[in-house]
């Protein structure tokens, strides 16, 4: 089987093994060239006829250097707090640009976002009634919820039964009777099922409940299909079928939009298509360990700077950059955290030696930014390599001060 990922050829091996060495480890580096595929690859996927809209879901990688690379291609921002929302504004995107999907937030934050005047969905019915109360002109957008299973893993499935997200597809009768009541302006509907949604078939199936539920709001200006893409993490992993699906997709839409009698905005809010294959996480082998059972790669990272495979049983895929030719053995690579701190099990990588340099491939989303400074460690520092082939520090490593700002 054949899919997109792939393993950085002789060229880039070096250049990173280069910019380890120049920068130390652990660090981060991100391709902008790979971010400009994906969001080309994305971008085609649907009709051009389709107004179609892409706000980049920030959380997956908010370094600003790569908010300002997204507001180059035009891509607006999806936001999941107030210091996200403020984070695109200091980064220069327009307030109507970004999309703020907060949950279980209190007036607070929402009375801060409508000062800034950026688009807001909301989450559920209680805060739907306060917020008219505030706000009886300012129009929202709803999150629905499908209950479409999505997805296998439940921390990162959000659309099923039990899912804290969204308004149940079942409340629809009392929120109708809420919007009536209070004239409430919904301008837009929004689903996010959760991440790594493999299946075309339940992400369509999911979307046709929007479209069926879109019949009873008369001033929609908007669909929001949220995300889920999957991309492959390794070269026999499954991945969205993404061309399919926004052929699938613009035909349903542009026969909503027909039936409507109306031109509508198509927004989708992907954060790990745009940058999980872009980023690539290098850390050094500090200690190889034989024990009666196990062949172990210690290297000098952790979960706290990298933390998918402890926190969703992620597999990265691993190449030892500094010994390519090696023989390959079966080693367990883990970390330098005091407690159970494992990147991979039993993986064949080529001979690895003290001093060689790992890479972490699918380093781009949810890695720095879920990075935390457990075990009083220093975050790492981050690269993006420019599409001319620079290379430039977006984030210096920490330092031991910034351990003790505030304190
Ligand atoms: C996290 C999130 C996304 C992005 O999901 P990916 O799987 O990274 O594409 C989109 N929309 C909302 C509301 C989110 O919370």
């Amino acid at each position: 089987m054949s899919n997109s990922f792939q393993y950085a050829d002789e060229a880039k091996g070096r250049q990173l093994l280069d910019l380890a060495k120049a920068h130390g480890t652990p660090l981060y580096v991100y391709d902008e060239a790979v971010i400009r595929r994906q969001y080309r690859r994305l971008r085609n996927a649907f009709d051009a006829e389709v107004n179609l809209a892409l706000h980049y879901a920030m959380k997956a990688l908010s370094n600003p250097h790569i908010l300002s690379l997204m507001r180059g291609l035009g891509v607006g921002l999806d936001a999941v707090s107030i210091e996200e929302v403020k984070l695109g504004l200091h980064v220069g995107f327009e307030p109507e640009k970004i999309l703020f999907t907060p949950n279980n937030v209190g007036m607070d934050e929402l009375n801060e976002a409508v000062a800034l005047g950026v688009q807001i969905n909301i989450d559920n019915i209680p805060m739907l009634e306060l917020f008219v109360q505030s706000h009886p002109d300012y129009p929202v957008g709803i999150r629905i919820n499908p209950h479409v299973q999505a997805g296998g893993n439940a921390r990162i499935s959000v659309g099923h039964v039990d899912s804290k997200f969204g308004i149940s597809i079942h409340q629809l009768p009392h929120l109708l009777k809420l919007i009536d009541a209070l004239n409430i302006r919904i301008e837009g509907l929004h689903m996010h099922a959760g991440s790594d949604i493999l299946d075309t078939e339940a992400f369509l199936r999911a979307s046709e409940i929007i479209f069926n539920t879109a019949e009873h709001f008369e001033q929609l200006r908007y669909l929001d299909f949220g995300s889920g893409f999957k991309v492959p993490y390794h070269p026999a992993d499954m991945e969205t079928e993404i061309e399919e699906l926004g052929r699938l997709l613009s035909t349903r839409f542009r026969t909503f939009c027909a039936k409507r009698k109306k031109e509508m905005q198509l927004i989708f809010e992907p954060g790990k298509f745009l940058v999980s294959q872009a980023g690539y996480f290098l850390a050094e082998v500090m200690v190889v360990k034989p024990t009666p059972s196990t062949l172990f790669a210690g290297i000098n990272s952790g979960f706290n700077q990298f933390p998918r495979p402890m926190y969703y049983g992620a597999r990265h895929e691993i190449e030892n950059l500094s010994n390519p030719e090696g023989r390959s053995r079966i080693y367990s690579v883990v970390g330098n955290v005091c407690e159970t701190d494992t990147f991979a099990s039993n993986r064949k990588l080529a001979e690895v030696r003290e001093g060689d340099i790992l890479c972490f491939y699918n380093a781009g989303a949810y890695c720095f930014s879920m990075a935390s400074n457990y075990n009083s460690r220093l975050l790492p520092a981050e690269v993006l390599i420019r599409e001319s082939g620079e290379a430039e520090v977006i984030r210096k490593r920490q330092e031991w001060g910034d351990l003790l700002r505030g304190c």
